[in-house]
């Protein structure tokens, strides 16, 4: 969500910034802005808009080896060019760009106003200009003034500043919204980021929360908030510049669905052991005793991350026999949570930056429980704060809606159900069997693809109803909230989700032929139970679009796809209901990788 790049060097920073931010694009925006310092001057420009739009406003003569960059996402005021970031203060010496929240900005503001100082923007984040602005006067160093600047401030921030008087110097500070520093030669980069940076470099810092960093272009220096300098140890990004190409591909979203069966193999990688039939995780930093000592499983996460965590607790339940179920983190966090010694708490975030789920796991150290996380981003935030946890390896997902990512941490967490089952009761037998299902998934996943045509041809035939229904019973219910989460996020059709048993309790009386139901109906126990909810719809018009393991002469259409273990189907079944919507929403004519009103990660509350 929103996005922050900073560049100190002997190169013009505007274009350095430009570029950055096109590539902070994919994680939405609604407008742009940079300033840029150089001996003589600081000057900005601010758009409503696309970055390219930014770029068009940018004169070539906007010479200045330093500067900073955003990409906005409004919390407080309307996206327009005045609320665009940067922000400066009175005196126009000090430029800052923001994320995040400051939560006393209305009381800060009445305070600088009763001093005189008159704002130009709605947002809140203007309030940081005018306290540093006001500040730097007394200081020697702007790093002391932007510290200085931020006792005052409530809430949560990531930061970028500059000063005309000093035009090799930027200052930037986080809490609670990811800051990573780049290395370069003679050169420093910034950004809320690596994608912003790995053009340029793969030597990285992340910052903590509460840390300041002052970046000159021979390099830089971090800072606790009361002055003590931090020695931080820069490591190597493996992502590559490629990853965050389309590949040939009209939209990333697709690209990501394409990469399934590599990101699936890449999250298994070196992981299932075949003497013992168990899975190497050796990331969760827990001997076989302490694996056997929990007794519950609670998984948080928000959005997809979430139905995901449930296909996780069914799997945990079914092969470790350990109860376990999912929460929004969201909701979790609010509800001051009884937090217990013997469970297992496991949080799950693609970026490791949700702020949700970021605020729910520090509340639950805070209390002494013990946490692990599933995320993708190496050295994150969720990941740091975390006792431990599985990286997915799936690359960066770059589309808003989350498809690789999903696939990658149902796998992960049946590597996880697959430990803890096998330091319990799970056979050797079972074990195998499992392992064996999970070096299927790849080339299942690959056969699923091979079916993008016929399924364009059914989200062309549903895309214009004005909603769907999707159910599924127990494993199927999961896919089926993924499901209709999928279609709802991209191609903005009206979808509900229950549980297939829970129809005839009130959402059939919705069942019509302008509202088709989308039935997840794997070959499993509850095979029969499903056709006969098939039998309901259809007796009231319904139509169908059967998601399984066979075809059914109850559904009007039917997508087949290979069968797995059955703990394991959920995780192919999924796949359909990427592409079908991927699909409605291109009919549609949608922004299909940047959906309105959702950011990638959502970094704010
Ligand atoms: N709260 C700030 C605003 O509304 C910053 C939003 C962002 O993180 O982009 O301008």
């Amino acid at each position: 969500m929103c996005g922050i790049v900073a560049y100190v060097g002997s190169q013009d920073a505007a274009p350095i910034l430009l570029e950055g931010l096109q590539r902070l694009e994919y994680r939405g925006y609604d407008s742009a802005g940079l300033a840029v310092v150089n001996a003589k001057s600081l000057r900005t420009r601010k758009v409503k808009g696309r970055v390219a739009d930014l770029a068009a406003v940018v004169p070539a003569r906007f010479k200045g080896g330093s500067g900073i960059g955003h990409t906005r996402w409004a919390t407080h005021g309307v996206p327009s060019d005045v609320n665009a970031h940067p922000h400066l203060d009175q005196e126009q010496r000090i430029a800052v760009v923001h994320n995040g929240i400051i939560e006393n900005a209305d009381e800060l503001r009445r305070r600088l106003e009763a001093d005189g100082i008159v704002f130009e923007s709605e947002t809140d984040s203007e309030v940081l200009s005018h306290l540093i602005g006001s500040t730097v006067k007394e200081t020697d160093t702007l790093e002391e003034a932007v510290r200085r600047a931020l006792k005052s401030v409530v809430g949560t921030y990531g930061i970028a500043v500059v000063d005309s008087h000093r035009p090799g110097e930027i200052v930037v500070a986080r809490n609670g919204s990811p800051i990573v520093l780049g290395i370069g030669e003679k050169e420093m980069f910034a950004a809320s980021d690596v994608a912003a940076l790995i053009r340029y470099t793969r030597q990285v810092v992340h910052l903590e929360d509460g840390e300041l960093a002052v970046l000159k272009a021979d390099g830089f220096n971090t800072f606790t908030s009361d002055a003590r300098e931090t020695a931080k140890e820069p490591f190597t990004v493996d992502w590559e510049a490629g990853h965050y190409d389309n590949g040939g591909y009209e939209h990333y979203l697709l690209k990501e669905i394409s990469e399934q069966p590599d990101t699936v193999a890449r999250t298994l990688r070196g992981r299932l052991d075949d003497r013992f039939h168990i899975a190497h995780l050796g990331g969760l930093n827990m001997d076989p005793r302490e694996s056997r000592s929990f007794r519950r499983v609670k998984i948080i996460g928000c959005g997809s991350a979430y139905y995901s965590g449930q296909i996780g607790a069914q799997l945990i339940e079914e092969l470790a026999r350990i109860p376990a179920d999912a929460e929004p983190a969201s909701e979790f966090r609010y509800r001051s949570p009884v937090v217990e010694a013997d469970t297992l708490y496991i949080a799950i975030s693609q970026s490791g930056e949700t702020y949700d789920t970021l605020a729910a796991v520090q509340e639950l150290k805070r209390k002494g429980g013990r946490v692990l996380g599933i995320v993708n981003t190496v050295g994150s935030a969720i990941a740091r704060e975390c006792d431990g946890g599985v990286y997915l390896h799936a690359g960066p997902e770059v589309s808003v809606a989350s498809t690789k990512a999903f696939t990658s941490t149902a796998v992960a967490f049946a590597l996880i159900a697959l430990h803890l089952g096998r330091v319990r009761d799970l056979s050797p037998a079972d074990g195998r069997r499992i392992c064996d299902g999970l070096r299927k998934l790849p080339e299942q996943i690959k056969e699923i693809l091979t079916q993008e045509e016929h399924i364009r041809t059914l989200a062309m035939k549903y895309a214009d109803a004005p909603g769907m229904m999707f159910v599924g019973r127990v494993r199927g219910y999961p896919v089926a909230r993924e499901g209709a989460q999928k279609l709802k996020e991209i191609s903005y059709v009206h979808a509900e989700a229950y549980p297939a048993s829970e129809l005839k309790h009130g959402p059939l009386a919705l069942i019509s032929p302008e509202l088709p139901t989308v039935a997840i109906v794997p070959d499993d126990e509850l095979l029969d139970k499903n056709l006969t909810t098939l039998g309901e719809i259809r007796a009231r018009e319904g139509r169908i679009l059967m998601v399984g393991h066979r075809t059914a002469d109850a559904a009007d259409d039917c997508i087949v796809v290979p069968k797995n273990e059955t703990e394991l189907d959920p995780i192919l079944l999924t796949i359909p209901l990427q592409i079908f919507a991927y699909h409605a929403a291109v009919a549609l004519g949608r922004d299909v990788d940047r959906p309105r009103n959702l950011a990638k990660s959502v970094t704010v509350e």
